[in-house]
């Protein structure tokens, strides 16, 4: 499988470039990809796994997910519920999910992207169910 990473270099980025490729990229498996991506935007640390494939980072557009975010308004775009929580800088805790996935070829763009509560996030994931992803395209390309 293709994993995904900053290799930017930019005001900011770099770094987190930095703490991406020395700390998280051992930890990544192709079950956790989003989840440690997500929990990189919050500067979290990853979870650890003993999982050690070998993995190949490459440009992703940063900008995806805070456009996708602020898209949701603190809003699940699938359940339509409220963000269960705020992450420390008061923001609404969403996670972004790529509708066709990556490496499947998805398009890393805000219109093959949700901002999905944790819950909805990890359904999507187990169930992947039609009529959710059915949902989640049309919201991503129309707004609603
Ligand atoms: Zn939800
Ligand atoms: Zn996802």
């Amino acid at each position: 499988m293709v994993v995904e990473g900053y290799i930017e270099e930019k005001d900011g980025i770099f770094s987190k470039t930095q703490k991406f490729v020395e700390e998280i990229l051992p930890y990544y498996t192709e079950e956790n990809e989003e989840y440690i991506e997500n929990m990189i935007d919050f500067g979290q640390p990853a979870p650890k796994s003993k999982d050690t494939r070998t993995t190949t980072v490459y440009n992703r557009n940063s900008g995806v997910r805070e456009i996708v975010r602020k898209r949701a308004e603190g809003i699940c775009e699938l359940c339509e519920k409220k963000a269960p929580f705020n992450n420390p800088k008061g923001e609404p805790f969403l996670e972004v999910h790529h509708i066709d996935y990556l490496c499947d070829n998805g398009h890393d763009s805000p219109e093959n992207a949700a901002a999905l509560c944790p819950n909805c996030h990890r359904k999507m994931h187990i169930l992947n169910d039609s009529e959710d992803v059915k949902k989640l395209k049309k919201k991503a390309k129309t707004g609603n």
